[in-house]
Parts: C-alpha cells; sequence; structure tokens
C-alpha cells in the first residue's frame, strides 16, 4: 500500500470527525507504520455506525454490516471501517471507554493500538513496548484470548513468521496447551492465516515455534504426516503461494493429491491449476531435466515458484531469468500459435472416427515444431502427419 494510501485514510477519519464522530487507524496498519514495513490493508475503526458512514461517503460497500463493518473506496483503494466492537451491543455515550474496550478484544498488544489523523497512538497495552522488543503476546490472559478464538493461535505463529518476533512465553505455552481447539475453527480462516504463515520472510523463526508447540498436530494433512514439519530440509524457504506448498510436498509424499490438498484445505481452482502446473513440471525435470517441452508447458508466472522449489527440494539452483528468457525463444508459445488443428487433422484422415487419437498428433506436431523438426507451416505440418502417420497410428 503506498503512503498516498495512508494520507488517504487520514482524509478519510478527518471526513468522520467532521460528522461528530470519533475515528482512528487500528490494528495492523498501526503496527506496521511503527515497523516502517508495507501495509497490507487499512482498518479505522469509529463511534459511528455503517448507516452513518454510507450517508458521509458516496462509495459504501456493505461487507459485514451485523459486525458493524463497511468497506468505504476512495482513489481506488478499500478501507475497511468498523464502529467500535462494544458500541454494537450497548450503547455507552464515551467514545475513550468505547474505544478502548474496542482494542482489548483485539489479538496481540502490538495489534492493539490506535493512532489519529495527527500521529497520535492510543496504546492501553504496551504495545510500542512489545514492538520494540519484538514480542507477540495476548491483550490480557493468554488463557481467554485463545479460548474465545482459537485462531489466535494460528496468528500468532504467522505473526512470528512475518516479522521475526519472539512469542511471549505464556502465550507460547497456552497456543501449545489450546492447540486442539483449532479443529473447531473453519478451515477457511485457518487456511488465510496459514497461508501467510508460510509466506512469511522468517519462516524459519515460524516453523521452530510450530515444531516446538506441535501445532500442526492439530493441521489438515499435516496431522497425518508429522514428518512434513519435523524433518524440514534446512534449505526451506518462504513459499509465496500455496501451490508451492502443495509441490514442495507432494514430492515429499505423492500419495497425496492434489485434489485432497484442495478439497482439505478449500482451495480455489486457481491453486488447483498452478499445482498442477508446477508438479508436472517438478516431475519433467526429476527424469529429463531442464528441457523445451518442460519450459514450454510450465505457466511464464510459475517460474519463480519452480526455480524455488527446484532449489529446496532437488538443491539445484537455476536461474529464472535464463528460464523465462529460454522459454520466450521457443518457437511456439501455446497450442492456439500451431498452425494446424484438429479440424485440418479429421479432413486428413475422413474414414476415422473421432478419437483421442487426434490430441495424440497435435502433441507429437506441437513437439517437433518445438524441437525445430518441424516448420510451423500448415502444408508441411499436413505433410509431416501423412508421412508419420503409421507411427502416430
Ligand atoms: P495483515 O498485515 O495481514 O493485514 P493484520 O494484523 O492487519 O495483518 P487483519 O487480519 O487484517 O490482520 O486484522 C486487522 C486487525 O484486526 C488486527 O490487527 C487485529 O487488531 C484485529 N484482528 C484480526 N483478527 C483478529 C482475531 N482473530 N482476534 C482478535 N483481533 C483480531
Ligand atoms: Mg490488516
Amino acid at each position: 500500500m503506498s503512503d498516498q494510501s495512508f494520507e488517504d485514510a487520514y482524509a478519510l477519519i478527518k471526513q468522520i470527525k467532521k460528522h461528530g464522530f470519533q475515528a482512528y487507524l487500528v490494528g495492523g496498519c498501526v503496527r506496521d507504520y511503527l515497523l516502517k514495513k508495507d501495509i497490507n490493508d487499512i482498518d479505522i475503526t469509529t463511534s459511528a455506525f455503517p448507516e452513518d458512514i454510507k450517508t458521509i461517503f458516496k462509495k459504501v460497500i456493505p461487507v459485514g454490516i451485523e459486525h458493524g463493518t463497511v468497506i468505504v473506496r476512495y482513489n481506488q483503494v478499500s478501507y475497511e471501517v468498523t464502529t467500535f466492537r462494544n458500541l454494537l451491543n450497548n450503547d455507552h455515550k464515551d467514545d475513550t471507554v468505547n474505544l478502548i474496550a474496542d482494542l482489548s478484544k483485539r489479538d496481540f498488544t502490538i495489534n492493539a493500538m490506535a493512532m489519529d489523523e495527527s500521529g497520535k497512538i492510543v496504546d492501553m497495552f504496551n504495545g510500542k513496548t512489545d514492538i520494540a522488543n519484538q514480542i507477540i503476546k495476548t491483550v490480557n490472559s493468554p488463557y481467554e484470548r485463545l479460548m474465545e478464538d482459537p485462531l489466535r493461535i494460528i496468528r500468532a505463529l504467522r505473526f512470528s513468521s512475518q516479522l521475526n518476533f519472539d512469542i511471549d512465553r505464556a502465550t507460547l505455552k497456552m497456543m501449545s496447551e489450546l492447540k486442539s481447539e483449532i479443529n473447531h475453527l473453519s478451515v477457511e480462516r485457518v487456511t488465510i492465516e496459514i497461508e501467510k504463515f508460510f509466506s512469511g520472510t522468517y519462516l524459519k523463526k515460524g516453523l521452530k515455534y510450530l515444531q516446538a508447540t506441535e501445532i500442526y498436530k492439530e493441521l489438515p494433512i499435516f496431522k497425518e504426516n508429522y514428518h512434513f514439519i519435523e524433518h524440514l530440509s534446512e534449505n526451506i524457504q518462504p513459499f509465496n503461494r500455496f501451490s508451492e506448498i502443495i509441490s514442495y510436498f507432494h514430492l515429499i509424499n505423492g500419495t497425496i493429491t492434489v485434489n485432497h490438498w484442495i478439497n482439505t484445505w478449500k482451495l480455489s481452482n486457481t491453486i488447483k491449476n498452478e499445482s498442477n502446473n508446477l508438479i508436472r513440471a517438478l516431475k519433467d525435470y526429476e527424469i529429463n531435466g531442464l528441457n523445451t517441452l518442460l519450459l514450454y508447458h510450465l505457466d511464464i508466472n510459475l517460474i519463480d515458484s519452480f526455480v524455488k522449489v527446484v532449489d529446496m527440494y532437488y538443491k539445484v539452483k537455476l536461474i529464472a531469468e535464463d528460464l523465462l528468457s529460454q522459454k520466450q525463444l521457443l518457437v511456439i508459445s501455446s497450442r492456439k500459435e500451431l498452425n494446424i488443428n484438429g479440424n485440418d487433422i479429421i479432413k486428413l484422415f475422413p474414414h476415422l472416427n473421432k478419437g483421442k487419437w487426434i490430441n495424440e498428433i497435435i502433441e507429437d506436431v506441437e513437439k517437433a515444431v518445438l524441437y525445430k523438426q518441424l516448420k510451423n507451416n500448415n502444408y508441411k505440418i499436413k505433410e509431416w502427419i501423412k508421412c508419420n502417420r503409421q507411427e502416430i497410428n
């Protein structure tokens, strides 16, 4: 998120205040501001209700009205604006009391600060000190806060992986004790946090905590494959997408199919397609090394992922830029660019019934063109097919 977004957020706050309400930046954006890190998204907490916000701004999207949350769109950026948490259930008039109550319901001290448009920070739970000491600590009693929402157990791990912070001793002990509560959470919520955990710059630190607390014993798939986490390679690196996680662990245990990963972790079709594409390339690499067909089939957006998993698993350092330029030099970049199609082939063999053979011929042509044994020319390809018909059949 850009500095402009921060300036815009201040403008939003001023606008809300003009209408007689209180409003603050809150949570992760205040933490990341203090850490001088890139901000992921900006949350605003306010004494205004969603109906009030709707009258103040033009573009308001209701996303969780029952939780008091709306999205305000401003200069093409989304800001999540939420009413002070306790204001929804009681009508306490004192905004300061309401702000403190809101902050006290947040997960960790580092996430429980609010900041106004002048940069003044409200810090009731020593969040600043914990940031300075690089500590993740629950707001108030670890037992109560982790029981209240066990997702916080996983969030603590992901913040240690993203920020290189230590987990406070009492918080860590309770995370370990209460880890089985994770099983009551919806998988979708866990997936979001685990994806962030695995992509953390300081993943190795997070993994040490994951190992020490044995929290992996409560996570889908990992709970049946302890060795995934117990015997992790020293070579492990942050995974930028879930498909990298799936591909890496698929190399370790191929009996767990991509479909199983997708269904168990409730992942998208995009992740499924990415995983299948990556695994195809990795398996080809294992047998044949880097080759033309592999580069042809490997999605251009997955080159970095491929290089990373090859490094982690096969301990071979490929260079993504080299792969990219080799891929760009290929005669064709997709089947669409082949100067022949299914209909042309059917016409060549009018007596044959349609079937798998058509695709098989196209694959052979594709390969011959890619390896420059055949020109990508409609006439030449047809001649080549007729010539090679015996072999093709
Ligand atoms: P990110 O940088 O990934 O956005 P974040 O800390 O902003 O990290 P969000 O999930 O965006 O995390 O949540 C915003 C804020 O809402 C948090 O900083 C925290 O104050 C509060 N929060 C989020 N999830 C929880 C939770 N499960 N329990 C308590 N407070 C939470
Ligand atoms: Mg956030």
